[in-house]
């Protein structure tokens, strides 16, 4: 990944691109550690991700993990593995998120309206 061409289309066009170069990012900072300005390419990322995501740009796959962060509490279910390896490791059980307050943060946080734009606008691409 080039991160430097996800800011230049926004430079050039104006606008985010759909399922742009931003996406790529993993946030690992490398980026920040090595820029000899001390610019944080990696914050300019994220704001063009959350640009992306209020315009209902987001890709698919981010839509869904958000879509199951609601629904269940989690992103990505655990398994049988996990769960008995955390048992012979005497490791707790995961806790159970609780839907409502899932629901109640969602909804403060302007999530919320957020998903349903960004799942709205995956409906009408069917
Ligand atoms: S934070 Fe990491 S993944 Fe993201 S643009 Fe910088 S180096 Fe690439």
């Amino acid at each position: 990944m080039n991160p430097r061409l996800a800011v230049d289309s926004i430079v050039s066009t104006g606008q985010v691109a759909e399922q742009g170069n931003e996406w790529l990012c993993a946030y690992c900072l490398m980026c920040d550690q090595r820029c000899p300005m001390g610019i944080s390419l990696a914050d300019i990322l994220i704001k063009l991700k959350n640009i992306s995501s209020a315009e209902g740009k987001a890709p698919s796959s981010v839509v869904q993990a958000v879509e199951s962060l609601f629904t269940t509490g989690i992103i990505a279910l655990g398994s049988t593995g996990v769960d008995r390896k955390r048992s012979q490791l005497g490791l707790p059980e995961l806790p159970k998120p609780n839907p409502e307050h899932i629901e109640k943060l969602f909804r403060a946080t302007g999530a919320m309206e957020i998903l349903e734009k960004n799942l709205a606008k995956e409906g009408s691409a069917q």
